[in-house]
């Protein structure tokens, strides 16, 4: 199998690589990583793999001739190029609908003219807004409110209008928070871990009381092979852990592993029209397909907390990229 995973030097995709080539070894001929390096991604997260198994072209998603070229070489695809931190797309929205949208276009225009391949497009439970109570399964209507979400929103219904009306064999994938090694520093849990390394405060939305629900990337990149293989084409697919934390409960389990007090908030301006709750029902992948979450949270955010104290020389630089 030859798969191309764009977006592989990010925070999952290059989970996903190091995970795939890891379990799946002697299935995988090629993992092909179509990565732009924007200041998101590393190739400092591609280390620590048999590099004979893998080629990294730095080329833009939206980059039509490469974008083809590489499709016509692979069997399978998984989408994990995107613009992905909601702030920015607050105070700049452009380069979301670029990227997340005009660039899975790209994407699916080059799958259509090689429709026997699969592809995975890895999508967010941020487009179906916010719930204050219950779950989202699939069926729910789509309410994104960021420009983030409302482009991921808006890529996902491109790619499933792709898979019925031509009949290509895509599956979506909606996954809760990630949180696990090679995140990158500017998201909630990283940010709080290396600031209290760096002596620096948490600065905290709000009243802290939005809750998000959050699965280890490891647990995240086993689902999508589920999908990979026993997924049906043209159906979206919930990837959830049950595990629902609010902003605050989260910084205070940090703030516990390194026995420091709630002192060590600063709370900031809310983000505006800030999503309260995220909750997905995750049923279908679990009994159709046989999938479920095994990582214990606590127990993966300890170990996530120990692999930034470890890596200091990973995430420094990155900090600093965006200071
Ligand atoms: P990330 O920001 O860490 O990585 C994104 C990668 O995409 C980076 O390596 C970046 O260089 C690359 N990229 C950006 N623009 C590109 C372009 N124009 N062309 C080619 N490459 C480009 O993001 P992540 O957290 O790893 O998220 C990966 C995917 O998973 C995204 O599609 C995101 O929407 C989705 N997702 C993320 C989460 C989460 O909690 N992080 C949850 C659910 C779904």
């Amino acid at each position: 199998m030859r798969i191309l995973i764009t977006g592989g030097a990010g925070f999952i995709g290059s989970n996903f690589v190091k995970w795939a080539l890891n379990n799946h070894d002697s299935l995988i001929e090629k993992v092909v990583v179509l990565d732009k390096l924007t200041y998101a991604g590393t190739l400092t997260n591609l280390t620590d793999i048999d590099t004979r198994k893998l080629e990294f072209v730095q080329n833009d998603i939206c980059d039509s001739e490469i974008v083809e070229s590489l499709v016509k070489r692979v069997d399978l695809i998984t989408h994990f190029a995107a613009e992905t931190h909601v702030d920015r797309s607050i105070s700049g929205p452009a380069e979301f609908i670029l990227t997340n949208v005009l660039g899975t276009q790209v994407l699916l225009d080059a799958v259509k003219k090689k429709p026997e391949i699969r592809l995975i497009h890895i999508s967010t439970d941020e487009v179906y807004g916010s719930i204050d109570e219950g779950s989202w399964d699939e069926s729910f209507p789509l309410q994104p409110n960021s420009p983030y979400s409302a482009s991921k929103a808006a890529s996902d219904l491109i790619a499933l209008s792709y898979a019925r009306t031509y009949g290509l064999d895509i599956c979506v994938t909606r996954c809760c928070n990630n949180y696990g090694p090679n995140q990158f520093p500017e998201k909630l849990i990283p940010l709080f871990v290396t600031n209290i390394m760096e002596n620096k405060k948490l600065p905290l939305y709000g009243d802290g009381s939005n809750i998000r629900e959050w699965i280890h990337v490891e647990d995240h990149c086993r689902a999508i092979w589920q999908v990979v293989q026993d997924g049906d084409s043209g159906e979206i697919y919930n990837i959830g852990s049950g595990i629902e934390k609010s902003n605050l409960e989260l910084t205070k389990l940090i703030l516990d592993e390194f026995k420091l007090e709630l002192d060590y908030i600063q709370k900031m301006p809310d983000r505006l029209n800030h999503d309260s709750r995220y909750s997905l029902n995750s049923n279908k992948l679990i009994t159709q397909l046989g999938w479920k979450p095994t990582i214990d949270f606590e127990k993966g955010l300890r170990s996530t907390i120990k692999w930034y104290q470890e890596n200091r020389a990973w995430w420094q630089p990155l900090k600093q990229r965006v200071d």
